[in-house]
């Protein structure tokens, strides 16, 4: 049995916890958002649980039910059962990305998302299609996937561009911090980046923000592909340390 499978296995005491009782619809926005049952934490549950036991075979409509969800957790937190919802729909993941590979999602995260200047470079493309409507048209023609909706319009400047990699703080400096600065926060929300490197230096800390880390692997391993994330956090505390905030 491949390593997949059976780490989905190994979770069968957990998805039989499941009875069903919808208690996780209340707080799934992914359900909010579309409203059926396929979309709701317990039927990706049940899906998961038809995969592990072999009654449904991987496909491409599956994996694209597994694939609406956030992992915000918010449905295994208000489970009553204690199901880890979350755990087995990463899992599930993990199978149908061996089982139905995905290869524009291979190319976005695993060539473009670990390299900085291409990921940048995308970005601006991206920005310049979504600015000329073709990524409107394009998924109306079906030619792109709906979740590039999620992102809503990129920002004109990403936060690394306006973050410096020291913010002095206002008044007697207090304490040193490293802020990591990822993708999704550089690229879609760097207002939101502007804000706590203002807060904190506000509160007096001095700001580190190092300007060339890398991807620390998450988006890869959560959209199922195996790997280790041990290295990449390793390098990216090793940037810090250098830094001196260690
Ligand atoms: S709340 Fe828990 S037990 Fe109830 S349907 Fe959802 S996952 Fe299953
Ligand atoms: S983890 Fe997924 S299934 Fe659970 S509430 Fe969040 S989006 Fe919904």
């Amino acid at each position: 049995m491949a390593r997949e499978a059976m780490e989905l296995n190994s979770l069968k005491e957990h998805y039989l916890r499941c009875v069903r009782c919808g208690q996780c619809r209340s707080v799934c926005p992914v359900f909010a958002e579309i409203g059926n049952e396929t979309a709701t934490p317990r039927g990706k549950v049940f899906l998961a649980h038809l995969l592990a036991s072999g009654e449904l075979k991987a496909d491409v409509e599956i994996a694209h039910n597994l694939s609406l969800c956030l992992l915000c957790q918010a449905c295994t937190r208000e489970c009553p059962s204690a199901v880890p919802v979350h755990k087995i729909i990463t899992a599930a993941r993990g199978l149908l990305a061996r089982e139905v590979p995905n290869t524009l999602q291979k190319i976005v995260f695993k060539e473009i998302w670990t390299r900085p200047s291409l990921l940048n470079i995308s970005a601006g493309l991206f920005r310049g299609c979504q600015n000329l409507g073709l990524t409107g048209l394009g998924r109306s023609l079906g030619l792109l996937p709906p979740a590039l909706d999620l992102a809503g319009k990129l920002p004109r400047r990403p936060a690394r561009s306006f973050i410096k990699e020291i913010t002095r703080p206002e008044g007697a400096p207090k304490i040193k911090v490293g802020y990591f600065l990822g993708c999704t926060t550089n690229l879609i929300f760097p207002h939101v980046a502007k804000s706590t490197v203002a807060v904190l230096s506000r509160l007096g800390c001095e700001v580190v923000t190092p300007q060339h880390l890398k991807c620390c692997g998450l988006p890869r391993q959560k959209t199922g592909c195996p790997i280790s994330l041990q290295p990449l956090r390793i390098l990216i505390l090793t940037h810090f340390s250098t830094r001196t905030l260690m």
